[in-house]
């Protein structure tokens, strides 16, 4: 008999892009296969986000749209698991009848026990709990990347943001304990990972619910332990919650990366307080102050909202004048725009759209100018770049291969004529000759490369040497990970 195939779609922040990799390990775990491109799966699972805009008209369309091959095929299974889904529950099968099962986002693991369930008994299974049976982290996992990883610390969140569902659907924060947290870095270092990603979200409250204020600093510490673990990053941090430990064990940890990316929301101490964040623009930029005088080259990033209600003019001011003082090397900028079930869209002075749009416009422009300027600081410099899948570009005659500087800024780059092509996660040492406001171009001195145990398991799991990049071919956009300006307030942390 042959496998049954399946598809994840995923939608929303990194804790779906990780929940979904799960969901995979789960799916490969009990037999399925991963269906070839292009080709309906015998399974689609939908990981859905309740935090983006219109995320449910987006997903009943979607529903809708796979209703006819659903028809077609009968044995072939829809699910639905994921924020929405813990949102809607009952009401998805209610408006998509042709869904199979409906999951939430605290039992990812019983998702091909469900599937298993539905086709046994030729019904839809809803299964909602209301918090986490099972730590997600111990579920298989069928990783996207072999030399980059993201490892969870914690799920859910403690605070009460006023834009934010995500309390509401995610419940509040669990912690992992450092040693099993450490044990799974470690297993992916043995695979070949060189690079983690350290998933909470608020990271700066790690540890509350074990009684160690102090735990995420010596987390961090302890990653500078691992042999073989090059880089080391986190997200969110938050402004509340953020200690000098953690700037101490940044700057002195060798492997966790000078890159920070912490949330600002509102320059505005009014805005900040009708948002329920509890840190002000004086503490916000206190931090940064003390992060850069530890780190002087550290790359800051955050995620901006403009138009919470009742923000003014002079609010929108203050939050111009922290970007500005903070100069910061990218953001994430949201036009804010009312989430169900949040106590923001409730509120009285929901500014207009048009004024919404216009505010965002020049806090882009402005960030922008920044943005660029620091990069072009960068010029000149030598960095090591870790090369990525996927991430190369085509400018004009040239064609560039791309990666991450250690700060998380992109890079493109340009290989000798003579130069053997890296493999995704190896290590070129490159030279710095452009700046654009998103990314570096890097076709000065070539440094030659390092080949890694990370650009090995790429080989090894894809099967094939490194793209040589040929005469017309596009090897992708530098979308991944970039900090850039979005449209809905879809910001956490
Ligand atoms: S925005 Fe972040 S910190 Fe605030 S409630 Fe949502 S997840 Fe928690």
């Amino acid at each position: 008999m042959t496998a049954r195939t399946y598809e994840v779609r995923t939608y929303g922040c990194q804790m779906n892009v990780h929940d979904s990799e799960r969901l995979s390990g789960l799916l490969e775990n009990a037999g399925y296969v991963r269906a070839p491109d292009a080709e309906l799966a015998d399974v689609v699972v939908f990981n859905t986000c309740a935090v983006r805009e219109n995320a449910d008209n987006r997903l009943y369309g979607n529903l809708g749209h796979l209703a006819p091959a659903k028809k077609a095929h009968p044995a072939m299974q829809i699910a639905v698991g994921g924020c929405l889904a813990q949102k809607d529950r009952g009401e998805i099968i209610r408006r998509a009848p042709w869904v199979d099962v409906v999951f939430g986002t605290h039992n990812i693991g019983s998702l091909p026990a469900l599937l298993e369930r539905a086709r046994h008994n030729d019904e839809a299974q809803v299964e909602i709990l209301e918090s986490l049976e099972v730590f997600p982290s111990t579920l298989p996992t069928r990783r996207e990347s072999p030399y980059a990883a993201w490892v969870s610390i914690s799920v859910g969140c403690n605070n009460t943001c006023t834009f934010c569902i995500v309390p509401a659907l995610r419940g509040t924060e669990k912690d992992r304990r450092p040693g099993d947290v450490l044990a799974e870095v470690e297993a992916l270092v043995a695979e070949g990972v060189l690079e983690v990603t350290l998933l909470g979200q608020n990271v700066n409250s790690y540890g509350v619910e074990f009684g160690d204020r102090q735990a995420f600093g010596k987390l961090l510490r302890a990653c500078g332990g691992i042999d073989g673990l090059e880089r080391v990053r986190f997200t969110s941090p938050h402004p509340k919650d953020f200690t000098d430990d953690v700037i101490a064990a940044m700057s002195e940890t060798p492997n966790v990366m000078h890159s920070l990316h912490m949330p600002l929301q509102s320059g505005s101490d009014v805005v900040l307080r009708a948002m329920r964040r509890s840190y002000r623009q004086e503490r916000y930029l206190g931090i940064i102050d003390r992060v850069r005088a530890a780190m002087p080259d550290a790359a800051i990033t955050t995620d901006i909202i403009v138009g919470f209600p009742g923000e003014t003019e002079d609010d929108f001011a203050q939050t111009l004048e922290v970007v500005r003082a903070a100069r910061f090397a990218g953001a994430f900028t949201f036009q804010y725009s009312p989430r169900p079930g949040t106590p923001a869209a409730q509120m009285d002075g929901q500014v207009p759209k048009q004024v919404v749009q216009e505010r965002y416009e020049r806090l882009a422009a402005l960030q922008d100018d920044i943005a660029w300027a620091e990069n072009m600081s960068q010029v000149g410099r030598v960095l090591d770049v870790l090369v990525a899948e996927g991430e190369g570009r085509k400018d004009g005659a040239t064609h560039r291969l791309s990666g991450r500087a250690p700060d998380n800024r992109l890079v493109h780059f340009s290989l000798p004529a003579d130069a053997a092509p890296p493999r995704p996660g190896d290590v070129v040492t490159v030279e710095v000759t452009y700046a654009a406001p998103h990314h570096l171009v890097a076709d000065g001195a070539y440094g030659g490369v390092r080949r890694t145990r990370a650009g090995d398991a790429w080989e090894l799991r894809s099967g094939r040497a490194p793209d040589v990049p040929a005469a017309g071919v596009l090897l992708g956009m530098p979308t991944v990970g970039a900090p850039s300006v979005g449209s809905a307030a879809d910001a956490c942390g």
